[in-house]
Parts: structure tokens; sequence; C-alpha cells
């Protein structure tokens, strides 16, 4: 293609597609669940679904719609300030889709929901529930927003039953006014993190930070350091891609080996387990992480 900004040699892949990946794809159109493998064109859709090496499937559903509420610079979601109303059969449907698949470890995530008087705790806090009730065997995760600051509802979702927390903080402290949508902080996202752990000690709580925004290292590094006094576990560190010519650009293309680096700091700091590089994405060797974890 013309126009085409090239990228480098460690961000092109090929998408494997295996077996489980095609019976994957055909139970989500029955069940017209949304998965963000898909609709994030996601380039670990074979690794995951496949089952990766310790022979874990993994999927990311969203839940509540596909249309947020939120407008963060680097996100291709569409965007209304009246989204739909919630389809109260999606955590029953959602239940019931995951356990007849065999997936090993689901992360369910959604848009942002600002117009819902609980951000859509309840919702997401049903669906872990009949997860859990139908299959206590598979591991969820939960990756959501951080409900403008209310504490509360972090409480609901932490107390589900789930087993990891997750909410992306996404860059450093200085660029979020720039990069996520303005009701977006970094200190609620810091409280929010620090609560579903005080809520239920047992869970991991996780979190996420894109390189190539132009972040500065000293950020990245105090970044960290924030996460680790709000006790977090677990970091990924990934590349920022640009989904559209409307979307902000990509500072930089981060070199595989700054990617390294950062995974060293981070383990140094005490992370329970931290996996950085180009293609690591919030939910990637989500199960790896958890098992590895375990096994400690
Ligand atoms: Fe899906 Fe996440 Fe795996 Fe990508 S990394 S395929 S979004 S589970
Ligand atoms: Fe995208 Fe989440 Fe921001 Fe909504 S809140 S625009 S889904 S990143």
């Amino acid at each position: 293609k013309k126009n085409h900004v090239r990228l480098p040699e460690w961000l092109k892949t090929d998408i494997p597609v295996g077996t489980d990946y095609n019976r994957i794809k055909k139970d989500l159109r029955g069940l017209k669940l949304h998965t963000v493998c898909e609709e994030a064109k996601c380039p670990n859709v074979g690794e995951c679904w496949g089952g990766n090496e310790t022979g874990t499937a993994t999927a990311t559903i969203m839940l509540m719609g596909d249309t947020c509420t939120r407008g963060c610079r680097f996100c291709a979601v569409k965007t209304s300030k009246t989204p739909p109303p919630l389809d109260p059969h999606e955590p029953e449907n959602t239940a019931e889709a995951i356990s007849r698949w065999g997936l090993d470890y689901v992360v369910l995530t959604s848009v942002d929901r600002d117009d819902l008087a609980d951000g859509g705790a309840a919702h997401f806090a049903k669906t872990v529930q009949l997860i859990k009730q139908k299959n206590p065997k598979i591991l969820v995760e939960c990756l959501t927003g951080d409900y403008q600051g209310d504490l509360e509802c972090v409480n609901h979702v932490a107390q589900s039953g789930l087993d990891v927390y997750a909410h992306n903080i996404e860059t450093v402290e200085a660029l979020t006014p720039y990069v996520r949508d303005r009701r977006a902080k970094y200190r609620q996202s810091l409280a929010v993190l620090k609560r579903a752990k005080e809520a239920q000690p047992l869970l991991l709580t996780k979190t996420s930070i894109m390189l190539g925004c132009g972040e500065k290292d000293e950020e990245v590094e105090q970044a960290l350091r924030d996460l680790r006094e709000h006790n977090v576990d677990v970091v990924t560190l990934g590349q920022y891609m640009r989904p559209t010519k409307k979307h902000m650009k990509v500072s930089e293309y981060v070199h595989p080996d700054k990617f390294a680096h950062w995974e060293k700091v981070a383990k140094e700091m005490g992370f329970a387990y931290v996996a950085s590089g180009p293609l690591v994405r919030s939910s990637y060797k989500a199960a790896e992480f958890y098992i590895k974890h375990q096994v400690l």
C-alpha cells in the first residue's frame, strides 16, 4: 500500500490461524459476543485463542456494548454520550458461552459507561459470578474503567469472585491529560488499583502502559514506582500503535532492547510478573503469568 508508514521488523507478525481459533470465532457469531482480540486486530490472536505454550486458551470479551462515553486519543472504539442501554441477558449469555468453549482464562473488559449510575459495576460483577458458578476452574480477569473514582464500584467488582483485577494507567502521569480522555486521571487510576487489592487481598492487581507516546525514561520509571507503591502486582508494557489517522501519532517505535530494560527494572522493583515487549498487550499471556505466579 502507498502512504503506509514502514514498521520496524520487530512489529511485523503473521497471524497463525488454528482450529481453536476458527471454532471460537464461529461460536462468537452465534452468541453475539464481541472480542477485543478480533476488534482490535490483535496480533497475538493465534497464540491466545489456540492455546499458548502452557496449553491455556485465553480470550478478551467486551461487555456493555461497543460504544464508549469517553474518547481517548489512542483508542478506536466509537464514542457517544448516550450509548444504547445494557443487555440484561449479557451476563448469562457470556457465562454460558465461556463455559461451553472450555476457555481456561477469560478477560472481561468493557467500554466506559459514565452514563450509568454505577458505571456498569453490577453488570460486571454478575457476569463474573455466573461464570464462576458454571465453571469454578476458569480464571477470570476483569479489566475495568475507573468508575470516575467511585471506590464503592471498585469494591463491588473486586468482591465478585474474580482472580485478577486490571485497570490500565495507559501512560505516564505527564501525558495522561493528552493521551486519555479528560475524565481519566492518573492518581484516580492508582487509587482504583489500590482499592481493588484492599477490597480483596487474594486477587492480583494488574495494569498496562503503552510506550511510544512521547514519555521520558524518568517518567516511566516513576510510573513503575507509583504502581508498586499502590500494591500493583503485575505490569505489562507494549508499543502504542495508531489505529487510524484520526488518532494520535506514534512518537517512537521503541526498540525491543528498551522493552527488555523496562522488564528488568520492573522486576527489580518487585512486581510479581512483568511482560514487556513491542507486541505485548494488556491480556497477552495472561494465563501464563497467573499460573507462574501461583507456582511461585
Ligand atoms: Fe485477545 Fe488479549 Fe490475546 Fe490479544 S493479547 S488475542 S486481545 S487475549
Ligand atoms: Fe477506549 Fe477505554 Fe478510552 Fe473508552 S475509556 S475511549 S474504551 S480506552
